[in-house]
């Protein structure tokens, strides 16, 4: 392996001058108790990295006995890898056979080395059943309760397993995803990080980050920052206004409209209806709701990029910063809630629906 900082030894073996670049390596089986993380924006290659080290594995795997020793820790044999993936994601590629680690242009097949959890429970049993196996990828990792950070860092530290975890950890406002994520992190030993090319149609730029849009009369329209955090059911083309498209941007390209106003006004104005002064958000939500061009979110976009001020076609611009304001800041009660959207006639199915994706499920909606 030639170090990517290291073009003096390129050059001791007679290299010109040249720009060295990180070297592609084959996966090191011969490390334990290593947990790899492999970040990058969705289109960025996780699904194919992990492919590749099932690949590599099978290489490895026709060995002689006498490279056992540094592949093996008692019966774990870390060539031996073990895929898992979370049962949400059994719907994502229903052609493929069940068996399949597939990703955009191919597959592997894994045989019995693959199974879908649901939480951390399901891994400790996955393991004890599998103690041959010993490397374990865990797709989405993040997807999971944060206990599972911890069932991996016993699990590795105790019986010398490895873990790769092929994660997203920014959401749309890229910020770190959630706590597992943030723990996952803090808990890993290694870190891939893969990017993608942006998918700006004017760009060449690798882009790291995840970009959340709404295609509204065939515009695109940036999700405002106080957007809720998560929004199931969402895919990276839905054809519908009122659910979000995802794709990755350059940092350039990545528009986050009313971040600013999101701390500046709208959560203040929270902050004062829960102290009783109700007139200010009411304003606003009503602005949001019926004319979006007359709200505050609509001044604070004069000094963001012109695409930003598409943001306001975006429908449900009031039920959204109530979503933010409930669910993510915790700020209002349930029957200031109900008061708000009574008051002024928002659409309870759209909140209902993204109140609970959002972890409150409200018996009243
Ligand atoms: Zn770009």
């Amino acid at each position: 392996m030639v170090p990517s900082d290291d073009s003096s030894f390129l050059k001791s073996l007679g290299f010109p001058n040249l720009k060295v670049h990180h070297s592609s390596n084959h996966f090191d089986f011969r490390i334990p108790r290593r947990r790899i993380l492999v970040i990058g924006p969705m289109g960025s290659g996780k699904t194919e990295f992990s492919a590749r080290v099932w690949r590599d594995s099978r290489i490895l795997l026709k060995k002689s006995s006498s490279v056992d020793k540094v592949m093996k820790t008692g019966i774990s044999d870390r060539r031996k890898v073990f895929f898992v993936r979370t049962a949400l994601d059994a719907a994502r590629f229903p052609d493929a056979p069940s068996d399949a680690l597939a990703y955009r242009s191919g597959y592997e097949r894994l045989g019995e080395n693959l199974a879908s959890i649901h939480n951390s429970f399901e891994l400790e049993t996955l393991i004890e059943e599998h103690p041959e196996a010993g490397t374990w990828i865990i797709d989405e990792a993040s997807f999971y309760e944060e206990r599972m950070v911890y069932v991996i860092k016993q699990a590795s530290e105790e019986r010398d397993l490895s873990f790769i975890f092929p994660t997203l950890v920014l959401n749309f406002r890229s910020d770190i995803f959630n706590a597992t994520a943030r723990l996952l992190l803090d808990n890993a030993t290694d870190v891939f990080p893969l990017t993608a090319y942006c998918e700006h149609a004017d760009c060449v730029e690798d882009s790291f980050y995840t970009y959340r849009w709404y295609e509204v009369n065939g515009r695109e329209c940036p999700a405002p920052f106080f957007d809720p955090l998560i929004i199931i059911g969402g895919d990276r083309s839905s054809g519908s206004p009122s659910e979000p498209n995802y794709c990755t941007r350059c940092d350039a390209h990545h528009y986050l409209p009313g971040k600013e106003y999101t701390y500046l006004t709208l959560t203040p104005l929270g902050e004062a209806y829960v102290q009783g002064h109700t007139d200010g958000l009411l304003r606003e939500l009503r602005f949001l709701s019926t004319n979006p061009g007359g709200s505050r979110l609509a001044l604070s976009l004069d000094s963001e990029p012109e695409v930003c001020r598409a943001t306001l076609l975006v429908p449900f611009l009031a039920e959204r910063a109530l979503v933010f304001l409930f669910a993510e800041r915790n700020l209002l009660s349930e029957s200031q809630l109900r008061d708000i959207y009574g008051a002024l006639q928002l659409d309870t199915k759209f909140l209902g629906r993204r109140l609970a994706d959002n972890g409150k499920n409200l018996v009243s909606l």
